[in-house]
């Protein structure tokens, strides 16, 4: 029988992303939903910290190796914002539509040249709670906020997320061409590749 690892998130279409990408491992991927495991609380100011809690939460809770991802967009013109606020940044209870609609207020005065953004994710892997060596990867994907969105594909801020070399926008990207550009794909290769040399 293959080895268990929790999937540290209860969001669906990047749990979905998560398990296409942890495919090559031959591991049995179980969503902590699955065990009974709840979310966790993500206090942290940085992406890296609020991964390990949540890594750290679904390990504690199920006695098992976890993976979490804690990822969020960056708005130059912002500040960095939303950052570690994404999934919440129009407020409670968190809504992919109300933050875009959100996103879109924040910028309406800023032009295209201002409008730079980037993707950002980080994973964390531990073998148990208290792990002392947790494996840590991350990744970035650069873009531009536009004005409208476009698309149906993805998640989150995909259809406002739009890729100039490409001249589409995220969401209008088919899953597997997503996952060879975006955050979580860069972060996923190297977490592999950290894999190879420590294997769980
Ligand atoms: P987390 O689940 O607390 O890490 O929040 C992640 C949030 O960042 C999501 O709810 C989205 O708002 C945003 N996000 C992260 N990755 C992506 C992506 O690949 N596409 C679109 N939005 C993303």
């Amino acid at each position: 029988m293959s080895k268990k690892l929790v999937l540290a998130s209860n969001n669906a279409k990047k749990a979905a992303e998560m398990q296409t990408l942890l495919a090559p491992l031959g591991l049995e991927i179980v969503p902590q939903a699955q065990l009974g495991v709840g979310e966790a609380e993500e206090p942290h100011f940085t992406f890296v910290e609020n991964a390990l809690v949540k890594a750290r939460h679904a390990a504690a809770a199920t006695g098992l190796p976890a993976i979490a991802d804690d990822s969020g967009l960056c708005v130059a013109a912002l500040g960095g914002a939303p950052g570690v606020h994404s999934a919440r940044f129009a407020g409670e209870p968190k809504s992919d539509e109300r933050n875009n609609q959100y996103l879109l207020e924040r910028l309406a005065a800023v032009p295209e040249s201002a409008r730079g953004a980037w993707y950002y994710c980080c994973l964390v892997l531990v073998r148990h709670a208290d792990d002392p060596c947790p494996l840590i990867a991350d990744g970035q994907w650069h873009g531009l906020v536009l004005t409208a969105p476009r698309g149906e594909g993805g998640f989150g801020y995909d259809p406002l997320f739009w890729l100039p070399e490409l001249q589409q926008s995220a969401a209008e990207l088919d899953a597997a061409h997503k996952n060879t550009l975006s955050h979580r794909g860069t972060a996923m290769r190297q977490l592999l590749g950290l894999l190879r040399d420590r294997p769980l």
